[in-house]
Formats: structure tokens, sequence, C-alpha cells
């Protein structure tokens, strides 16, 4: 483990507070110490108040906040007199803790401070550093884990038992590092949770963390358990989006709400699902508290021919019961599947959650195996493992987010997603909380919004082939589909029938409704297993009820289509999918309509462009964004009870009238 310490960098961190700040984010930066908002530091500094008194402040850091993204504001300040007397009461529950830590804070506006703040403040050094770095949880994880460290370190350190995170763990401590501690004394290793380092330099307690940590580092390399060669893993079946929507559906079902299943496409993940022994290593528990939710797995089930949907829902079935849960508690949905056909899939209400469960799961894998070659992989009793996932504080931080958005959850496809309506469509989307699967011909769709809840692939629908990887690619990286809106189509040049060629009618054809055939007919098993129903919203056209010259491949493409949406209706009525139409008409702010073809066609009816944009009866502009937001709103619950619904948004045409 190399430091990260330099000492430009560190020169542009002046004063005690900002110097807690770089070390804290040298910290955040190595994957292998901490993880996604895991590990805390803290440093005291004496200030002098309003009133003229001086008082020892700790500036601990606050929920909410990354060590690698930390910043000044991310420390709450909280007097230390009083965490010094707290620490010597013989108990204090979890909710007084919280309540105790946040009334004895300077600032108001400062975030919540850290569950181990007590434990901060009972430890004499300016500056401590508290990790859960996988090769200390690899080494504590087994079954002589004590005597390991106790050989490892002798008596540099003092060895902490494992205690829950919060005030019993913070008053064991402090009465083991009063009664162990000494002039050499450098850190502290917390069994099956973590390791503390101190100094009265920021410097000093940074690298003490990292020269304990090489040591366990080195310690796993001489034993053969630090690089630990994930096994070659037997390759998942070509498709595998129909088994990941049904086992979402049911997970879904478990947690009471739609949720995201993501596919990690990876060989260690794959192979560590198709270990012979993970039933038992994946059951044992997290390697650090801190993850107990993060880490909560499925059990390996046995499974037969009639593949393996059908364990896991009698899995679900008798261990769903939310009649059992008080209200409070975390919905009882796993986080992590491993299934080994599926491999590795996360579970979350977000498709950002999913990832940052996959994150986590990947170093509690290197910590299993890392542990199982040093001579077995030991986590802690089931009784522990009870208490951390029923515990308050864990509860309090996972349920604090409020309403989720409508869509959490949820997954839309949507076509034609590159530019204009489509586009906009999958904003009103995202806006929504709904994970998006964009397709559309153009390549910039890889791209257009770089998030964790958003696919965006390549694709010419009228291609059976490139559909069907498009199909796969999205449902894996999502779990299934519950709205589906078909936007892509083509708008070609006027043509009067005297001169339409049988070419570019059967083209237009292909994409305005061939394609949209092939998207119905392949998505239909998926939007079946929809947790809260399927949904489709086609984009049809003014045209469909008042067509024009000129526009017969277009309108007649556009009426079958909608012709389409009607038997859909009828057919799958009962599998709970509703399937409804916009017709838009004069949206000009898409690509075909440049400046220049807009004033061409203002003129043509003698007309200013901003008279042509509102040549309809309420004399109002349709934007792309008007229509997505329909679109959305049309998915949605305020359409629940609406299948083969037709609604124009067109300002108000007499000819539709
Ligand atoms: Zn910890």
């Amino acid at each position: 483990m190399k430091s990260l310490w330099n000492d430009s960098d560190a020169a542009q961190y002046q004063g005690d507070l900002d110097l807690r700040v770089y070390t804290s984010r040298l910290l955040g930066q190595d994957p292998s110490l901490v993880l996604h908002g895991g590990g805390n530091t803290s440093v005291k500094i004496t200030e002098t108040n309003l009133v003229g008194d001086e008082e020892e402040i700790l500036y601990v850091k606050g929920s909410g906040w990354d060590l690698e993204t930390i910043e000044a504001a991310g420390f709450a300040p909280v007097r230390m007199a009083h965490l010094l007397k707290l620490a010597k009461l013989q108990s204090l529950s979890d909710p007084q803790m919280v309540n105790e830590l946040k009334t004895q804070m300077t600032n108001a506006a400062a975030p919540s401070p850290s569950v181990e703040t007590i434990l901060h403040a009972t430890l004499p050094y300016k500056y401590v550093d508290h990790t859960h770095a996988d090769a200390i949880v690899s080494i504590t994880n087994t079954a002589e884990g004590e005597q390991r460290i106790r050989s490892l370190y002798g008596d540099t350190v003092v060895i902490i038992p494992y205690v829950m995170p919060g005030f019993d763990l913070a008053r064991l401590c402090a009465q083991r590092f009063a009664a162990e501690a000494h002039d050499n004394t450098l850190g502290m290793v917390l069994m099956n949770h973590g390791i503390f380092s101190f100094a009265d330099s920021a410097q000093l307690a940074y690298q003490r963390m990292i020269d304990l940590v090489t040591l366990a580092e080195d310690y796993l390399a001489s034993k053969g358990a630090w690089e630990v060669p994930p096994a070659t893993a037997q390759p998942s079946k070509a498709s595998i989006r129909g088994s990941m929507a049904a086992l979402r559906q049911d997970i879904s079902r478990v947690a009471g709400f739609p949720m995201i299943l993501a596919h990690q496409n990876n060989n260690k993940g794959l192979a560590f699902a198709q270990h012979p022994e993970v039933s038992s290593l994946s059951q044992q528990g997290p390697a650090t508290p801190d993850h107990v939710i993060r880490t909560k797995s499925t059990p390996m089930l046995d499974r037969d021919t009639d593949g393996f949907a059908r364990h896991y829902k009698e899995y679900f079935d008798t261990h769903a019961p939310h009649a059992k849960q008080p209200k409070t508690m975390l919905d009882p949905a796993p986080r992590v599947v491993l299934d080994p056909e599926l491999g590795l899939c996360t579970v979350g209400r977000s498709a950002k959650d999913a990832g940052i469960s996959a994150d986590i799961y990947d170093h509690t894998i290197d910590v299993i195996l890392r542990a199982t070659a040093l001579g077995g992989f030991k986590a802690l009793p089931a009784k522990d493992l009870f208490d951390m996932e029923y515990w308050d504080l864990e509860q309090a931080k996972l349920n604090k987010s409020g309403a989720p958005p409508v869509f959490a959850g949820e997954v839309a496809l949507i076509t034609g997603a590159a530019s204009g309506i489509g586009k906009a469509c999958v904003e009103a989307m995202l806006k929504r909380g709904a994970a998006v699967i964009a397709l559309d011909i153009n390549a910039d769709i890889t791209t257009l919004h770089p998030r964790k809840d958003y696919c965006g692939i390549p694709c010419d629908i009228s291609d059976k082939e490139q559909l069907n990887s498009a199909l796969e690619t999205g449902i894996k990286a999502f779990g299934g589909l519950d709205m589906l809106v078909l936007n892509a189509g083509v708008f070609p040049g006027g043509k009067r029938i005297a001169c339409l060629e049988d070419d570019e009618w059967h083209q237009v054809l292909k994409v305005n409704l061939d394609a949209n055939l092939a998207l119905m007919r392949q998505c239909h098993p998926l939007l079946k297993l929809a947790p809260r129903n399927g949904r489709v919203l086609i984009m049809g056209s003014k045209n469909v009820l008042a067509p024009g010259p000129g526009a017969a491949a277009y309108s007649a493409s556009k009426a079958a289509l909608i012709q389409l949406m009607r038997i859909a209706a009828l057919e799958w009525a009962d599998d709970g999918i509703r399937i409804n139409a916009l017709h838009p008409d004069a949206v000009f702010d898409t690509a075909i309509w440049t400046d220049e073809v807009l004033a061409a066609r203002a003129a043509h009816y003698g007309m200013s462009v901003d008279d042509y944009k509102r040549k309809n009866l309420l004399k109002t502009e349709i934007r792309s964004q008007d229509v997505a937001e329909l679109a959305a709103e049309m998915c949605g619950p305020l359409f629940a009870k609406t299948t083969a619904a037709q609604v124009p948004i067109d300002g108000g045409n007499e000819r539709v009238i």
C-alpha cells in the first residue's frame, strides 16, 4: 500500500482542519481502505467561542459525506467536554446518543456527526483516522484472527473484540485503550470491523494507517492469501434477460416496490457465484458492520430443470412476510444475488444504489477469498448479524431519504432517444426517477447522459439482431422493463401517391410499423413481469386523425401503428399492460426543423415564424418537452385506469376536433 502524501500538495492546506481534509481525501482515494462513505476521521481543535470561552472541539466526519471528496464543511464540530462525560456513562441508547451528539454541535447547519464520534473523542490524539481496510478485515474474519493480529503487530496496537458500532463500542475502546496503550501504541484493531490510527499530526496519523495496513497486506501475501486469482467461470447463457426480469419481479414483490437489478458483467462475480462453497461463504455476513445491508445476499438454492426463478420464489414466499416487520424496518429484499447462471447481480432502489452495493461486494469477495486462503472465512455468529441488520442507526441511515420519486426502481425504454421528443422523454423519465434504456441509430446516444441510471445503446430498431442485442444489454443493466416509449420514426419528404415508389413506401413502413411490432413482441414478456404492471406509450401523429396530401406512407404507417396499439390493448389487458397514444402536431424544436426550413414554411403561409409555430386554436407553441412530460404522465398513476386512449397534443386543431 502506497502513501499518497505529497509535500507540495499538503502545503496548500493550511491549518488543522484543512490538513484533516487533505489526509481524509488521501484515505478516501484508496478503495481498499474505505468505500462509499465508509471510514471516518477527526481532529481536535481548541477554539474561542462567541462569549469568549475557550473550548476543545472535535471535528468529526459528518454523515452523508465521502472521505474522497470531503470538505471542511463535511466535518461536524462537537464539544469535547460533553463527549468525554458521555463516554463515562454506564449506558446510552442509540437514539439518546444521536440526540446528544446533535445538540452538542457548535454549528447548527453542520451534518450529523458520525456514530463513531464518542470513540474518536476518547482517543487522546489530535488526529484520528479510521478505515475498514480490506487486509485488516480479511485477517480478523478468520478463526484465529486475534492471534494473527497479535503476532503481526505485537503490542503496538490495542485489540478490541467485536461489538456493534455505537456507544458500547466507544466505551469498551476507551476502557481498553486506557488499560493497554503506551508510548509505542500506533493504532487499534477492531475485530471483524476495521482499524484506527492516531497521532498528533495529520501526516503521522495517515502514515501510521498506511504502515499498519501494509504490514497486514504483506502478512497475507506471505501466507499466499493476498493475490487470490478468481477461478475461471463457466460463461453465462447467451440470453439471460428473461431470467433477470423474473427474478426482479420476485425481489420487487418481497421489497414491496420496484427495484433495479443490475447484472455485474465480470468473471470475478461469476466465478464467486459458481464457487463450490458459495452458499456457506456468502451467508456468513458482511466483512465489516458498515456493509451489513449492502451485502445481504440470497442463499444459493437447489435448482432443477424448471429454471431457477421458481426456487427464488419459494424462498421469497417463506421469507417475505411484511407483517412480521415493524414499519420502520428496511425492506427484506436482498441487495446481492449470487446465481451460478447469472453471476453476481446487485439490487437497489436506484441504479446508483445497486452500483454502490456492487462496489462493496466486489471488495467483500476479495475479503472472503483471502480469509478463506488464510485458513477459513469466519464472520460473526448469527445473533450478531441479526442485531446488525435490525440496528437502529443502520436503519435510520438507509431510511432517511424521504418519499422516493414516482418511477423509483422502474425502467423505461425509449426509442429515437437522441433528439427531439425522444430526447425530451429521456429527461422526463430520469427526472421521475426511472432508469432509462435509450435507443437511437445515432451513436451519440451512448454519451448523452453520463450517469448510472442511463444506458444509451446505438441501435437500428429495424434490424432484428441489433434490436435483440440492445434489449439484452439494456435489461442486463437494470433487470427488467416497466415502460416502453415507441417514439422512433421517419418522416420522408412529401410525395403524392402518383409518384410514390414501392421502395419508399416499404422503407417508411419498415421503421414506423414493422420495427415497432418487433419491439412490442420482444418486450411483451418483459412488460408482463413489471412489478407495477407494464405501460406502453405510442408516439402517434396528428396525421392519423387529420391527414394531409403528400404524406401517404407516413400517415398510413402511423394509422396502422395506432390500430396495432388498439389490438395490443385488447390482447395485453389480462397481463395488466396498458397502452396509450399521443398525437403531437407541429413540434418544431426537433432536428428536422432547422431555422431555414421553418422560415421557408412560414413564408409559404405568409406568416411570421412565431405565428406559424402557434398556428392552432389555442395559439400556443408545442415543444418537445411538453410532449415528453405528457408521455411520462401517461405512464404514471394518473393514467393507471386508462388503456387504448389517444390524446392529441396540438394546441387544438379544428380537423382533429
Ligand atoms: Zn467503522
